[in-house]
């Protein structure tokens, strides 16, 4: 076990992604905290791990309001004895050219992507920081933190934008033995992604195969989705590292799509 008796906090963790990093952790031992704004969802998932005999809870928060990122971290923290790991994942997407998009999607995809970041990781750190016992913050990146698409514009600036919060977060943490990272997947088949393919066929003028073949999957090198398993196998790799060594970076998981 990996993680025994860590403190996970996890943004979005009721669905997707989120959710299959929530169920890997908890099977190495951590306490899961299960942070979302589905309330109902997050409470299902907490039951969920329960039943297989992990310890969780599902916590109610909007990443974009400070009150109650700050209430929920204090929540789960008050209920399993501290905050070990961070996993700032909670996200959407909105896609229109860039002449189309409304100042008010802007805002709210920044505010989801890059407020919801800076907020958990402030309230987390404090934790960190006071228990003297080290931690991990990890952010859900993307290919899109390193390479742009089509409709994009506010996905794209804001996940290159965690890559920045990672570094510093990185370099002040150093010295209380808290590392930052972020994970970069490729195309993965969640809620999220199920609703771009209409919506991308359509702005496109393409089939939905097209699009799954012909954008999201053309530059893999075998035509194959990332799966949460792969994402969540890459969080792993993150929260249980013992030292400082492993900090500040970005690593892409996503059938070779985009290689550094
Ligand atoms: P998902 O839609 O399956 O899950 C997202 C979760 O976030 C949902 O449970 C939702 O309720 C929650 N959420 C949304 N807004 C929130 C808010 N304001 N406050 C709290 N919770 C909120 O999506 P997913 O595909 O699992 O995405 C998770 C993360 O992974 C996102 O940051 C996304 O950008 C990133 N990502 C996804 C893919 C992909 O292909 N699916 C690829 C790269 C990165």
């Amino acid at each position: 076990m990996q993680l025994k008796d860590k403190v996970a906090y996890i943004t979005g963790s009721a669905s997707g992604i989120g959710k299959e990093i929530a169920i890997l952790f908890a099977q190495e031992g951590a306490k899961i905290i299960i942070a979302d704004l589905n309330k109902e969802a997050a409470d299902a998932t907490a039951a969920e791990l329960k039943a297989t005999g992990a310890q969780a809870i599902g916590v109610a928060v909007d990443v974009t309001n400070e009150d109650q990122v700050n209430a929920s971290v204090e929540e789960g923290a008050a209920a399993f004895g501290g905050i070990d790991i961070l996993i700032s994942n909670a996200g959407i997407q909105i896609v229109h050219p860039v002449e189309e998009f409304s100042f008010a999607d802007w805002k709210k995809m920044l505010a989801i992507h890059l407020d919801g970041a800076f907020l958990t990781t402030k309230a987390c750190l404090k934790h960190m920081y006071a228990q003297g016992r080290g931690g991990s913050v990890i952010y859900m990146g993307s290919v899109h933190s390193k390479e742009a698409s089509l409709l994009k514009a506010p996905y794209v600036t804001a996940k290159h934008g965690l890559i920045g919060l990672a570094k510093t977060v990185a370099k002040e943490g150093a010295k209380h033995g808290v590392r930052a990272n972020v994970i970069c997947p490729g195309f993965v088949r969640t809620p999220l992604v199920e609703k771009q393919i209409p919506e991308q066929a359509k702005t496109l003028g393409i089939s939905e195969e097209e699009v799954i073949k012909n954008v999201m999957l053309k530059e893999t090198v075998d035509g194959e989705f990332t799966t949460t398993e792969d994402v969540a196998r890459v969080a792993l790799l993150f929260a249980g590292f013992p030292t400082n060594a492993l900090t500040g970076q970005s690593l892409v998981v996503s059938h070779g799509w985009f290689m550094q």
